[in-house]
C-alpha cells in the first residue's frame, strides 16, 4: 500500500487546471475528443438496458434516469420540500450548525441509477464515473451560480482502498474537475480510521462512529475555500456531513456535498 490516503492505486492525485498540461483545459478537451472518437468507433452495451450503441448509458435510458425531481437544495431529499429554493424542514432545524451548505446529485439510490454505482463499486466499471461526472457536471453548471474552488473525494480508509483497489469518489471526482476547468485533490482529506459499516446504526451511533475519522493534510488552512466533496452515495448524510465539519473546521467557508446518489 502506498500512501495513497484515498487516491486511486494509479494516477495522479491532485488535478489542477493549471497542471493540465499546456493550454490547462485544453488537454480535458482533447481528452474528451479522443474518448468521444473511440465511443464512435466502439460499440458499447448501455449498462441499464443493455441495448447496444455508442453510449455507456442510452440516450433512452438517461432521459428516464435523470427525470429532475424537485429536492431541497442543502440535503437534496426529495420528500419535504417547501418550495423552490427551499431547505426542507429536516435541514431547517439544524440550518445554524448544518455544516453542508448545499446538496446536489443526480437522483435517488434507487433503481435504475443504482445499478450505475454497484456497478462502479463492486465491479470496477470505471467508465461509469466519467459518466456520472458528465451529468454532475451538466447539473452542478446549470443549478448553481457558484462552481467549488476545488474537488475532494470523500476518502476510504487506507485499509479499504487497498482491499478495492481505486475510490470510487476520487474516480468520480477526477473527470468532473476537467469538465469544470477546477482543480481535485484527493490526499486533502484523509480518513484516519475505517469505521464499522454505517447501514446497521441509527443516526447518533452514526455520528459517534464517525467521531475523528477524518483529518486535513498537515492542518492545511482551507480558508475561503468552497470545496465540493465528492461522493458515490448519500445515505442519511453522516459521513459527509463530518467531512464537511472537518473541512470547515480548517477555515473552508463553503461545502457543496456532490453525492452521485441520494438514499431517498
Ligand atoms: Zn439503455
Ligand atoms: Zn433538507
Amino acid at each position: 500500500m502506498s500512501a495513497t490516503h484515498g487516491a486511486p492505486a494509479t494516477g495522479a492525485q491532485v488535478y489542477a487546471p493549471a497542471a493540465q498540461a499546456a493550454g490547462g483545459a485544453g488537454s480535458g478537451i482533447s481528452q474528451r475528443l479522443v474518448a468521444g472518437l473511440w465511443r464512435a468507433l466502439l460499440p458499447s452495451a448501455c449498462a441499464l438496458c443493455g441495448a447496444v450503441q455508442s453510449e455507456v448509458v442510452c440516450a433512452a435510458c438517461a432521459e428516464i434516469a435523470l427525470q429532475p425531481t424537485p429536492r431541497c437544495p442543502r440535503c437534496a431529499s426529495p420528500g419535504d420540500v417547501r418550495g423552490l429554493g427551499l431547505a426542507c424542514h429536516a435541514c431547517l432545524a439544524c440550518v445554524d450548525d448544518d455544516p453542508l451548505d448545499a446538496t446536489l446529485t443526480l437522483g435517488d439510490y434507487a433503481g435504475p441509477l443504482d445499478t450505475l454505482v454497484l456497478r462502479l463499486k463492486f465491479g470496477a466499471a470505471l467508465p461509469l464515473a466519467e459518466w456520472i461526472a458528465a451529468r454532475l457536471a451538466d447539473r452542478l453548471c446549470a443549478a448553481s451560480d457558484t462552481i467549488p474552488d476545488v474537488l475532494v473525494p470523500v476518502p476510504l480508509s487506507p485499509q479499504r482502498l487497498a482491499a478495492r483497489g481505486f475510490n470510487q469518489a476520487w474516480e468520480i471526482a477526477r473527470p468532473l474537475s476537467l469538465r469544470l476547468d477546477i482543480r481535485a485533490d484527493a490526499t486533502l482529506l484523509a480518513r484516519r480510521r475505517d469505521t464499522v459499516t454505517q447501514r446497521t446504526l441509527d443516526l447518533p451511533a452514526r455520528r459517534a462512529n464517525l467521531r475523528d475519522a477524518f483529518a486535513v493534510r498537515h492542518h492545511e488552512r482551507l480558508d475561503g475555500l468552497h470545496i465540493g466533496l465528492v461522493d458515490d452515495v448519500m445515505t442519511t448524510g453522516a459521513t459527509l456531513r463530518e467531512a464537511a465539519r472537518v473541512l470547515k473546521a480548517h477555515g473552508a467557508s463553503r461545502v457543496t456535498a456532490l453525492p452521485a446518489l441520494r438514499t431517498p
